[in-house]
């Protein structure tokens, strides 16, 4: 199962991302990691992406392209995979379909977590995070024992600036203007599965499931 995960900031993905690669022992391949071992084992594309990221410009989609190919190919991903924040726009999904074709594989589901967006920005918003060991808290959903302290270590619970209602607006709409093209992109091939994402974590898994076994 080749599969592509989708789903705008505060949707879940992340606690479904750890349910699938658990669930079916498919790796859990996201952007960020696959950036941060390219440029540990220092592979050609990797030296190539961190000569931008050192002086703070963003990676070319060229070389993005190649770090997801270097990855898809490795002896892991024989039996599927769960890509994770990628592709992020039309010309990623074009060229990731090239890579696969290269590769003689083809994306079998893009999932996509959909969730109002007021219920997002209100998820979103609510975000505190210690600063001693960095658990997250949610203020309505999962808040800690005792106002303003962490459950495990005591420590200080603080807001990061982008966890606020207008900064989170702003992510979001971000998230909207470059992915909707791409939902449309995977719904005319017939790949797009929506799941709804406002309900609890165990339900949205369920669903999720059983589009992965119909596969
Ligand atoms: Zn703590």
């Amino acid at each position: 199962m080749n599969v592509i995960l989708m789903g705008p900031p505060g949707a879940g993905k992340g606690t479904q991302a750890e349910f699938i690669k658990a669930e079916y022992s498919v790796p859990h391949i996201s952007t960020g990691d696959m950036f941060r071992d390219a440029v540990k084992n220092g592979t050609p594309m990797g030296k190539e992406a961190q000569k931008y990221m050192s002086e703070g410009k963003l990676v070319p989609d060229q070389v993005t392209i190649g770090i997801v190919e270097d990855r898809l190919a490795q002896d892991d991903c024989q039996l599927g995979f769960l890509l994770d924040g990628f592709p992020r726009t039309i010309i990623q999904a074009e060229a990731l379909d090239g890579v696969m074709d290269k590769l003689g594989k083809k994306i079998d589901a893009a999932i996509n977590i959909s969730v109002p967006d007021s219920i997002l920005i209100e998820r979103m918003s609510g975000r505190v995070s210690c600063k001693e060991c960095g658990k997250v808290y949610h203020l309505i959903f999962t808040p800690p024992a005792q106002s303003g302290k962490c459950d495990k270590c005591s420590g200080e619970l603080i807001q990061r600036s982008d966890d606020n209602a207008e900064t989170a607006a702003n992510r979001l709409q971000v998230y909207i203007d470059q992915t909707s093209p791409l939902l449309d992109y995977y719904e005319n091939k017939g790949l797009l599965k929506n799941v709804d994402g406002n309900r609890d974590s165990k339900s949205v898994g369920a669903d999720i499931e059983s589009i992965l076994n119909g596969l």
